[in-house]
Order: C-alpha cells, then structure tokens, then sequence
C-alpha cells in the first residue's frame, strides 16, 4: 500500500516559516509543501499558485462545497485552508507532504490523521518576533496588532505540538526540523 507522511508546520506570523520552508525545500527538494488557499490579497512578490491559491470568498465556498478542502480556518479577517485532491495524491504516492497551518487548522488535521508530525516553530523571543514582523513591513498597526494578538494565544498552544523548533538561526534550524524528520518513528499515514 502506498503511503505517505504529513508534517504540520505552525508558527506565529513574522517566525520565518516561509523562509525556513523555502530552504528546507532547497535542502530537500522529495519534500512536498502544499500550497493553501486564502482570500487574503497578494503582498508585493507573492505568486498566485506558488505563495498561495489567492481565491474570492465565493470561490472557497465552492471548492469547499465540492468536497475540496481538507481544513480551513478564519485568521484576523481571511480564510485560509488546504486543497484536499493534490495533498490525497501525494499521500498515495508516498511522499512527505509538509502543509504551513495555523493552529487551529493543525488541530483539524491531528483528529484526522493522527499519525501527523505537527512542529511549531518558535520565535526567540516575543520581542524578536514583534521586531521582525514590523521591519518585514507588510501589514498595517491594525493588522499587526491582530497578528500579535494571535500569535500569542499560537504560542500558548504550541506546547500541544510534537516538537518545537527555536527559530534562532535558519541553517541550524532547518537541519533540526531534518533531523526531526529522519528519526521520528511516526507511523505512515494510510490512504
Ligand atoms: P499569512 O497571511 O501570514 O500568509 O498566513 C497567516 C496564517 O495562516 C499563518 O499562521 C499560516 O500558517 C496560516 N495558514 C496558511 N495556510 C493555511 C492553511 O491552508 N490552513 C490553515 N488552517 N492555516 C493556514
């Protein structure tokens, strides 16, 4: 029987998820990230299909009517949430399929398939946090303020995760979420 492996991978916003996934990937190009739906706007340099699936509400509510998301979940005032037919197919291809997910989602994801590795990564600090999510730029007080709010209920939560990775240095913590991946014994994920 084919099988694969999925990996959660949550954070607060402004941790450095997507960097840390673009270079877990480089390192590992077999690893298979999905890319989420949201009905958030694009930010400068994010590419439709490769950042994100940017979708209308009424288009999430129809793949969501058609049996296509997997899990989804409100953050601040978008939906964001995991295409189900590409995850479903690399699961059966025996791949390792790594979904960006806040926590929320990861919970959904953890009472389906509870063979899931779930991993948090961690900012080294509050304050570093806030400081890299204002220089980074992108939203506004009031969005950020949202953030903040958020991401310190995620870290409350995150003690639920398997492992949590300090995101102190992004080689030293790509080669531990890879050591992670080679030695948990997690049972296969069974299509
Ligand atoms: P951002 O707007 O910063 O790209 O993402 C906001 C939050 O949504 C992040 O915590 C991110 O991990 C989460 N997220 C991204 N894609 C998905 C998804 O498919 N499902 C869920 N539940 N959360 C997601």
């Amino acid at each position: 029987m084919s099988s694969g492996k999925l990996v959660l991978f949550s954070g607060p916003s402004g941790v450095g998820k997507d960097t840390l996934l673009d270079l877990l990937v480089r390192l590992r190009p077999q690893l298979q990230r999905s890319v989420s739906l949201t009905t958030r706007a694009p930010r400068a340099g994010e590419v439709d299909g490769v950042d994100y699936f940017f979708v209308t509400p009424q288009q999430f509510a129809k793949m969501q009517a058609d049996g296509d998301v997997l899990e989804f979940a409100q953050y601040g005032d978008n939906l964001y949430g995991t295409p189900k037919p590409p995850v479903d197919a690399w699961l059966a291809a025996g791949k390792t399929v790594i979904l960006k997910i806040e926590v929320q989602g990861a919970e959904k994801i953890k009472r389906l398939y509870p063979q899931a590795l779930s991993v948090f990564i961690l900012p080294p600090s509050q304050q570093v946090l806030e400081k890299r999510l204002r220089d980074r730029g992108t939203e506004n007080e009031q969005e950020l303020a949202k953030r903040l709010a958020i991401a310190k209920e995620e870290l409350r939560k995150s003690a639920s995760y398997d492992y949590r990775i300090v995101n102190d240095d992004l080689e030293r913590a790509a080669q531990e979420f890879l050591s992670i991946l080679d030695s948990a014994d997690h049972a296969e994920v069974r299509e």
